[in-house]
């Protein structure tokens, strides 16, 4: 072996270990512990599309998540006998509509828990389109490009984005509001009744669904067990905690609590402790660290809150 031989082979071993070095540090921090271990104790459903998972969470009630990019955003699709509710519609990088046929032949119906882009990205994909009477829901009903972009950068994406996704392309799609709804608007999806409970707070148009007859209170971007997100101007600090509170009041009346983000299934009794530890924050308790330009985490017994900082409310 020549001494370039011996050179090359020398930088090529020395090169591998910093190739696959490199590789490891290419995955997001928030993708490392995926999957969630909460996961394991759920029926995972088949579907043909890899970027959605879904899990039947309860009788007819799938929870469709979105473990490959940073939101971990979860819709619901809710199945009565005549007719179904998709109770958001996620992020719009993969085809939520297909998963839907896939789970149910009836009729999908879109309710969103609130229009921020993560949760309206598949509503153009169906027919009939609930919104609430706000400002806030007809300018995102247009449609926008900024946040979808900026949500497909590499430190966003946990493996790989769907076959045939153009990122260039891709944006939250407008879609057409077909009838306006409100506070105690309830959907009758053949034999299961869900009825709207508005949520301002989050957004001015967040909205929960309760399904009574079952139990189950899904929540949207108001309650889930993870970091709450409370920084964007449109958030209002006194509603959400006023509108925590009327969730909280909920608890004794249902079994299964099913958030926007992250895991699919919490308990009735985390809503009071969110009302105490948001107000505690609120009160200046607990930990703070500053959580990039105008945010901090707020953490109060166990809950976590990202606020604008200086904190909306603290006085
Ligand atoms: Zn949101």
């Amino acid at each position: 072996m020549s001494f370039c031989q011996r050179l090359a082979r020398l930088l090529l071993l020395c090169l591998l270990p910093a190739s696959v070095l490199a590789q490891t540090k290419g995955i997001p921090e928030w993708c490392k512990p995926l999957p969630r271990p909460e996961y394991r104790a759920l029926l995972r459903m088949p579907v043909s599309d890899p970027w959605f998972e879904v899990y039947k969470v309860a009788p007819e009630t799938f929870a469709i998540y979105e473990p490959h990019q940073a939101e971990e955003t979860i819709s619901y699709l809710i199945v009565g006998t005549k007719q179904a509710v998709i109770f958001d519609t996620g992020m719009g990088i993969g085809s939520i509509s297909k998963v839907t046929r896939q789970l149910t032949a009836k009729p999908v119906v879109v309710l969103n828990s609130h229009t921020h882009n993560d949760h309206v990205g598949g509503n153009s994909e169906f027919m009939f389109v609930y919104g609430m009477d706000t400002d806030f829901t007809r300018k995102n009903a247009r449609g926008s490009r900024a946040d979808a972009q900026a949500e497909i950068a590499p430190d966003q994406i946990c493996g790989n984005l769907p076959a045939g996704f153009n990122r260039k392309t891709y944006m939250t799609k407008p879609w057409k509001i077909s009838r306006s709804a409100q506070d105690g608007f309830t959907i009758n999806l053949g034999g299961r009744k869900l009825e709207i409970i508005a949520t301002p707070g989050h957004t001015p148009d967040s909205i929960a669904l309760i399904d009574r007859a079952n139990g189950l209170l899904f929540t949207g971007d108001t309650y889930y067990p993870a970091p709450i997100w409370l920084y964007r101007p449109e958030t209002d600090m006194d509603a959400y905690v006023a509108s925590a509170k009327r969730l909280a009041a909920l608890a004794p009346q249902v079994k299964m609590v099913l958030g926007a983000h992250n895991i699919p299934v919490a308990q009735p009794d985390e809503l009071p402790k969110l009302v105490d530890a948001i107000q505690a924050v609120r009160a200046g308790k607990g930990d703070v660290k500053a959580a990039g330009t105008g945010k901090a985490m707020h953490t109060f017994e166990g809950f976590k809150f990202l606020l604008a900082e200086p904190a909306k409310g603290l006085d």
